[in-house]
């Protein structure tokens, strides 16, 4: 956050340069300072959706965590089996619930339910 904050206050400073040129070349008269506040707002209004939008949260709705067991019981059927589990992906977060490690089999059933609530993930993707 602080960051970003930080990011922010670069960004008013980058305006500076627009306002000082306008108000040097125009004058500081009302319609100069528009102008300026024209000029600047054609060329931030991008730069904030980078600051504060678009890119980033996309990018981490890309994210999609999971958590691996190489040995262990399913909590569905108790095979032994190499286990995983999904613990969060763009529309699903399970990080704070008791962990549920499913088998190969329980785990391709439990991804097509959540697929019918909506929740896709890469690996249904991918097959
Ligand atoms: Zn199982």
């Amino acid at each position: 956050m602080l960051k970003r904050f930080f990011l922010y206050v670069f960004r008013w400073q980058l305006s500076t340069p627009i306002l000082w040129l306008v108000v040097h070349k125009l004058g500081v008269g009302l319609s100069a300072t528009i102008i300026a506040n024209l000029i600047g707002a054609g060329i931030f209004f991008w730069v904030d959706i980078f600051i504060f939008g678009g890119r980033k949260s996309k990018k981490s709705e890309g994210i999609e965590l999971w958590h691996l067991k190489e040995d262990g019981r399913c909590g569905a059927c108790g095979k032994k089996d190499s286990l995983w589990r999904l613990v969060k992906t763009a529309n699903y977060d399970r990080s704070g619930s008791k962990a549920v490690f499913l088998c190969p089999d329980c785990s391709r059933e439990k991804l097509a339910e959540l697929k019918n609530k909506g929740i896709e993930t890469a690996y249904q993707q991918a097959r």
